[in-house]
């Protein structure tokens, strides 16, 4: 197995399926059952999920109010995804640990990076709620972030598109994927994998960085098996 330990980055909005807000309880049943199928193969798996489909700090901002507020908002909205998401991998016997960067203690373990990395190689999927526990952050961040201090080969950033093109797929239909890329090519050509303080801490720590399709049925062990779906970014 080329990656043994993997931080799955999972934006909240993938959470809502065909939904406008919160959380498509069919799409929650299938992500699980995703982890489950990497699980099963032996790879340690932690995982970062977004609030974007339910609060975002901007949002905050954009009607006048405080932003750090918002981002604390945010924060949480991660922690009922995360809940969620541990709900659904324990429905289906998977052994959860939801680690939180804000102190939730009647919900969740405080963050404690040996705390992380016992529960992994105990096998037990590690959840990592609050994002980094600190306003002006993105989960982005925090699985960048995380998935250094834990040591992870690769984070692998799910999301609805199969990788990264030379321009918006879904806006340009001569676009073309990248199978490889290195991440000074992402920075000149200005193409969006993460935001920059997330990429740039990947770059530093020379942490690769996979995007693929979560949506689609099998992709992510099919990742994990070594075959070329998505886009990796590297040195
Ligand atoms: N957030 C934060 N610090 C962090 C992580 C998240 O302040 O370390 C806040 C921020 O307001 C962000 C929101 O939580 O907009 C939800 O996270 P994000 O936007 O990254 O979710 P996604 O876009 O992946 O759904």
């Amino acid at each position: 197995m080329k990656y043994k330990r993997i931080l799955l980055k999972l934006s909240g909005e993938s959470l809502m399926g065909e939904q406008n807000y919160g959380i498509d309880p069919n799409r929650l049943v299938e992500y699980s059952a995703e982890i489950k199928s990497v699980v099963d193969m032996g790879v340690q798996v932690a995982i970062v999920i977004g609030g974007g489909n339910i609060y975002r700090g901007m949002q905050a901002e954009e009607v006048g109010l405080d932003r750090v507020q918002g981002d604390y908002m945010g924060m949480l909205a991660t922690v009922i995804n995360s809940m969620a998401l541990q709900s659904a991998l324990e429905k289906i016997n998977v052994n959860t640990r939801l680690l939180s960067g804000i102190n939730i203690q009647q919900v969740c373990e405080p963050y404690i990076r040996r705390r992380a990395m016992r529960h992994l190689e105990k096998g037990r999927v590690v959840i990592f709620g609050a994002g980094i526990g600190s306003p002006y952050f993105t989960t982005d961040s925090a699985a960048s972030l995380r998935a250094i201090e834990i040591e992870a080969d690769v984070v692998l950033k799910g999301t609805r598109v199969d990788g990264i093109y030379t321009a918006d797929p879904e806006k340009d239909p001569k676009a073309t994927r990248y199978t490889n890329i290195t991440f000074q090519e992402v920075f000149e050509k200005d193409l969006n994998v993460m935001d920059m303080t997330a990429f740039t801490l990947c770059k530093e720590n020379n942490l690769p960085i996979i995007v693929f399709d979560m949506n689609k049925k099998g992709n992510l062990s099919k990742v994990l098996d070594g075959e070329e779906i998505g886009t990796l970014v590297s040195m």
